[in-house]
């Protein structure tokens, strides 16, 4: 067999094969190419998905006229010069390799012009230089790249239809973007312009001006120093009522180069465990700085994804920036920032942030919305009404009610809730007046305590708190279910949650299916507080229950915890764990439509201001949302 050297053509085309896999991968690489040269403004144009035409446009330093021809030569770079360089590389671009292998492929127009220079137009075709002349031009680089592939019809087939192609460009200029907060990135696709980022160097604008209003006001910040390796995290992260089905709004970058990562994936995901509903992921834009002796770049052909030398560290400086960053509590707030205040937005179902939790609708999220609305589905009967007019005559008192000795065994148990004949009635103030014949209850309810005062229970559902400036409504089941749920939590972690032994052994019956699930899990069951015994065929006896579980409860949060555990055969001891915890705490907190004491709303109201965890319950479902003085202000056209 004959050996024979590739013609530097044929070699090119080959080496383009992997550094130019698609259209988006040109634009990537032009734009990088802007970056390290040092633009504040980048523009890229598309036709046709970019095979036809894309182009690239920056106010960068410019190529000396004299570089222009050289600078199509494979492994031709003004970036590195020797091998050390390799260690410490912060520029986007260091092998020379794009534009050659672009030109390979395509028609590649390039007009450039340095301070004080000449311009100068060169234009390479399928690796032939074709043209290469002084030309008048602003300050800067335009390159143009036409009929992408041409040459290469076996790489035209693996491409995808124009607006599929069209949005991976897109997708490839947010992702710069976000990186690159001080450049203003323009994308405009067949003459329609798709992105516009300020270049303010404030990342929450470039988030804004990518993600939109909704998404980028739940957006906290992520600043974190590891002052030992002198590691930084920065950015920002959805908080815990903003999450997706996927990881699409996801982007994690390196010394400020895009790069996909496990390592950080996983950090990020776990920090979030317990914040966000199970199946959810984050919504996240983190950056790490770092050394840049201590990650190497040049292991991927299109320096997607880098090596990390010590991947603990940063599992760790990841995991902990996140965490931080979700410690600063969120709701999601109604104002009347801009538009006029329509009446529908009142609902926080309506509120971009709410929707977004909204959008898990967890099978077991059985104490939340669904049971509200077959609960108020129908209108009441005029007899209902009368009814309840007759009632509020007779309870003028308070709109809560004092006299239910409901005392639940759950309230009793996980909450240290005072009997309500041990506080003191609150002090009325209030009068009532006749308003065409119903009564009016004007009432202080609560003194302001820290800062915030309860003003009453709305539904039976949410708990009404005058705080500054705000309304804030803190969903009763949801508040209760995230306290009950971190304290078992951290008492399972210390091996802590007592059984509560029941006097006689609940007797439940199971299917074999199930039946065999619950004993092979026995000892898992037993340390979360479930004292369990085989009892015939098919059948357990339960002699104790978790501590927060009451007797009346105990078979069907059973049931429903093996049903759980059956579900995620295949997860993780710690999400068994979790699921579990969540089916007890769901169970044991208190319901929607549960009437609360005063005392009671007290309590529940102090111990969410005191949790940091108490922003979403464990489905996901926001806490507490506010609603703003300017907001109401503007419902009554006082402002
Ligand atoms: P690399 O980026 O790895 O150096 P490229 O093939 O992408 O290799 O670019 C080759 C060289 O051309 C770069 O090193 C740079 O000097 C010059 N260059 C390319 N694009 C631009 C631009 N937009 N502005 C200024 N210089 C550029
Ligand atoms: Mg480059």
């Amino acid at each position: 067999m004959l050996v024979k050297v590739l013609s530097p053509q044929l070699a090119n085309m080959i080496a383009a094969g992997e550094v130019v896999e698609r259209p988006s991968s040109v634009a990537k690489e032009l734009c990088e190419n802007s970056i390290d040269a040092g633009a504040t403004s980048v523009t890229v144009e598309i036709t046709g998905g970019g095979l036809k035409k894309l182009s690239v446009t920056d106010n960068g330093c410019g190529i000396h006229p004299d570089d222009t021809e050289t600078a199509f030569l494979r492994h031709a770079t003004s970036k590195i010069s020797s091998a050390e360089d390799l260690d410490s590389i912060l520029t986007l671009g260091f092998r020379g390799e794009a534009l050659a292998s672009i030109a390979a492929v395509a028609k590649v127009t390039m007009i450039s012009k340095m301070d004080g220079k000449d311009g100068k137009i060169t234009v390479v075709s399928a690796g032939k230089l074709l043209r290469s002349e002084p030309v008048g031009c602003p300050v800067g680089t335009t390159v143009t790249v036409e009929n992408l592939f041409f040459n290469t019809p076996a790489r035209m087939k693996f491409l995808k239809k124009d607006y599929t192609e069209a949005g991976y460009i897109e997708e490839a200029v947010k992702k710069l973007s976000l990186a690159h907060p001080e450049i203003s990135f323009r994308f405009v696709s067949d003459g329609k312009e798709k992105i516009f980022t300020p270049g303010d160097g404030n990342l929450k604008s470039a988030a804004y001006a990518i993600y939109g209003k909704d998404v980028s006001s739940l957006l906290v910040p992520v600043d974190y120093t590891d002052e030992a390796s002198g590691l930084k995290i920065g950015g920002l992260i959805g908080g815990m009522t903003l999450y997706r089905k996927n990881r699409s709004l996801q982007s994690f970058y390196v010394n400020n180069r895009c790069i996909v990562n496990r390592t950080i994936t996983l950090a990020l995901e776990e920090a979030f465990k317990g914040m966000i509903p199970i199946g959810c992921f984050p919504v996240a834009i983190l950056k790490v700085d770092i050394n840049p002796s201590l990650v190497d770049v040049n292991v991927h052909p299109a320096k997607l994804e880098v090596k990390f030398f010590e991947e603990n560290k940063i599992y760790s400086a990841v995991y902990w920036a996140v965490k931080n960053a979700l410690s600063v509590k969120t709701m999601p707030v109604i104002d009347a920032a801009e538009e006029k205040p329509a009446v529908r937005d009142i609902l926080p179902r309506n509120s971009g942030a709410a929707s977004a939790a909204y959008a898990f609708n967890s099978a077991r999220d059985s104490g939340c919305g669904r049971e509200y609305n077959k609960k108020y589905a129908d209108k009441p009967s005029d007899e209902e009404i009368k009814a309840y007019k007759e009632q509020l005559k007779n309870k003028t008192e308070n709109i809560f009610d004092f006299d239910i000795d409901k005392e639940s065994a759950q309230a009793k148990e996980t909450e240290p809730v005072k009997k309500a004949q041990e506080y003191e009635k609150p002090v009325r103030t209030g009068e009532t007046k006749k308003i065409e014949g119903t009564e009016f209850v004007q009432s202080t309810l609560s003194e302001t305590k820290g800062g915030y005062k309860i003003i009453g229970q709305l539904f039976n559902t949410y708990i009404l708190i005058e705080e500054g400036e705000n309304l804030v409504l803190t969903d009763q089941h949801a508040a209760h279910e995230r306290l009950i749920y971190e304290r078992l939590l951290k008492e399972s972690h210390e091996k802590k949650i007592v059984p509560q032994m029941l006097l006689a052994p609940e007797v439940l019956k199971l299917t074999a299916a199930e039946f065999e699930a619950a004993v092979d899990n026995l000892d898992f069951l037993s340390e979360l507080g479930w004292e369990l015994e085989e009892f015939g065929e098919n059948t357990l006896a339960i002699r104790g229950v978790p501590y927060v579980i009451s007797k009346e409860d105990a078979k069907d949060t059973l049931t429903e915890v093996i049903d759980g555990i059956m579900d995620g055969k295949q997860s993780s001891r710690t999400e068994k764990e979790d699921r579990i915890l969540y089916t007890i705490a769901c169970r044991s907190a208190v319901k929607g439509h549960d009437k609360l004491t005063l005392p009671e709303a007290e309590e529940l109201v102090k111990q969410v201001k005191e949790s940091e965890k108490a922003v979403t319950c464990p489905h996901g479902r926001p806490v507490s949302a506010a609603i703003t003085k300017t907001f109401i202000e503007k419902l009554f056209k006082r402002l």
